[in-house]
């Protein structure tokens, strides 16, 4: 109805406007505060090409279709902050009990982890488990050079979520804001910081606006990579006070994820998901999920109806360091190459043996060689000689090149920034031989103890390696052959007699 009164109004504006042009009326006088009208409403609408429009996500019970419902159990892992969340849903469940106790509500539940742990699922697995309207953004829709767009959008949301769940006939509303610190940053740390902090009080607003006595209740999550980043007043009781960690999963937690995602794909018998789950420490659920979509792609390629363990593990590299590329290197580059992660290899075999899972000289992505280590497990503390170890293994390439070659290239850049950084942890750890020093050290001091550090351990892989010269050449002989040597392989090549 709304829209056909529109069209004729529009009809009818239109009509007079060419009958007052044609009996010779004169226009120009109303043309510039026309446009400047007209713009502004898109500008403020978000209709322009300039500002982006605002969409945002729902689910509700009609919407199913559009988002697939996610249930908890739709979550591998994360058991604590699963059963942290839920907990603190308890009083949207349990409302009326809730009021009866006179407990205030919760307003904002922060989430907070590494990228692709599955905050957003948590978000919409508390939609469905609630019954609740689900209404999702990012903090980067609310955030326009426009002053006062920002704002109006955050009331646009909380007056939407509400509006909805009453068309809905549902009593709570989900509002779920993705990357929050863009939006909730510190205020008065951005350039054009009126634009940001208008929109963040209002969000501040907002939430305080959220009352027990309203007929739907309204609960805002929001996701953070960054939870360092938000404005205290975010965080202090009343507004987001509840903060889930949503970390990294641990072994167990892979395999749970694995476990998941493997439920429509056709495993051939005997695969092992433990050892992918033991071999993907640092893994997110992300990437797990993209780790099963790969095998997949990769049994498909050869022509095959189910997953083998040797696609499973071709996708773990896949995931970590990208598709093979078809770079083809020069013979000397592909040689230095080879040297250099047979040295790393066994380095790392002299540290750790049975560490190697593979080396390569398959490019990838960015990388011209790598190896693959077997993680030991989940490993949150680290010795100092675990430490020390680490930084061998970075510096073993470049010394094995040194070795070989008289020189270095530039090939180790990367094992150089992690020796760096791994120095660095050493320092601040106290486990250096400056022992403990506070945090604003001298830029100078932390870079020279870190360059002697990793000189000591310069010269010590240089001892070792100086030893297996004749190891490093066979080694290296057979990956140049084969491309690609198994854990295995290699292992056998050392217990060879003819070890130099
Ligand atoms: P970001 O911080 O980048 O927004 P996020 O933590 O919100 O990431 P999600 O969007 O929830 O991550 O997860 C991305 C995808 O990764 C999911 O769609 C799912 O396929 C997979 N995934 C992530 N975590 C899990 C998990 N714990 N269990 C099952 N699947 C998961």
């Amino acid at each position: 109805m709304d829209k056909w009164l529109k069209e004729v109004g529009l009809g009818v504006a239109l009509a007079l406007v060419v009958l007052a042009f044609r009996s010779g009326f004169d226009f120009s006088i109303f043309l510039l505060p026309i446009s400047l009208i007209a713009l502004g409403i898109l500008v403020i609408s978000g209709r322009t090409g300039m500002t982006p429009r605002f969409s945002l996500n729902t689910l509700g019970s009609n919407d199913d279709s559009k988002i697939p419902a996610v249930t908890f159990a739709d979550i591998g892992g994360q058991e604590m902050a699963k059963r942290e969340f839920l907990e603190a849903l308890s009083f949207l469940t349990e409302s009326s009990r809730t009021r009866a106790l006179g407990i205030r509500p919760l307003k904002g539940v922060l989430l907070t982890g590494p990228p692709g742990t599955g905050k957003t699922l948590m978000a919409k697995a508390a939609a469905n488990y609630t019954g609740s309207v689900f209404l999702a953004a990012s903090g980067s829709q609310f955030v326009q050079m426009y002053a006062g767009v920002g704002a109006s959008r955050v009331r646009q949301i909380f007056k939407q979520a509400r509006n909805m769940a009453e068309r809905e006939g549902k009593s709570s509303a989900i509002i779920f804001i993705d990357e929050i610190d863009v939006l909730g940053a510190k205020r008065g740390k951005n350039v054009s910081h009126m634009e940001y902090d208008q929109t963040l009080n209002e969000l501040l607003t907002q939430i305080d606006g959220i009352r027990s006595e309203h007929p739907v209740q309204l609960l805002v999550v929001g996701a953070t990579n960054r939870s360092d980043l938000l404005d205290p007043a975010l965080l202090r009781p009343g507004r987001f006070d509840r903060i889930v960690k949503v970390d990294l999963p641990d072994k167990a937690g892979r395999l749970h994820i694995l476990k998941i995602h493997a439920v429509n794909k056709p495993l051939e018998p005997g695969v092992k998901l433990e050892d992918i789950a033991q071999e993907t420490a640092g893994f997110s659920g992300a990437h797990l999920e993209s780790l099963l979509n790969e095998a997949a792609i990769g049994a498909l390629r050869q022509g095959r109806d189910c997953i083998s363990q040797q696609d499973l593990s071709e996708a773990i590299e896949k995931v970590m360091l990208g598709e093979k590329s078809h770079r083809s290197l020069q013979k000397e580059e592909r040689e230095r190459v080879a040297f250099h992660e047979v040295g790393h290899a066994l380095l790392s075999e002299h540290v750790r043996p049975g560490s190697v899972a593979s080396i390569t000289i398959a490019s990838r992505s960015q990388a011209l060689g790598y190896i693959r280590q077997n993680p030991k497990g989940d490993q949150y503390l680290y010795t100092r000689d675990q430490l020390v170890e680490a930084i061998q293994i970075c510096v073993a390439g470049a010394v094995s090149e040194e070795l070989i070659y008289g020189q270095r290239s530039t090939g180790a850049v990367g094992d150089i920034e992690q020796a760096t950084e791994l120095a660095k942890r050493m320092v601040f750890a106290g486990l250096s031989p400056l022992g403990i020093v506070s945090t604003d050290l001298s830029g100078d001091i932390l870079h020279k103890t870190i360059a002697q550090i990793i000189r000591e351990q310069e010269e010590s892989v240089r001892s070792h390696l100086q030893e297996k010269l004749g190891l490093i050449r066979r080694v290296t002989a057979r990956l140049l052959e084969e491309e690609s040597l198994t854990g295995e392989v290699l292992r056998a090549l050392m217990g060879a007699k003819q070890v130099s």
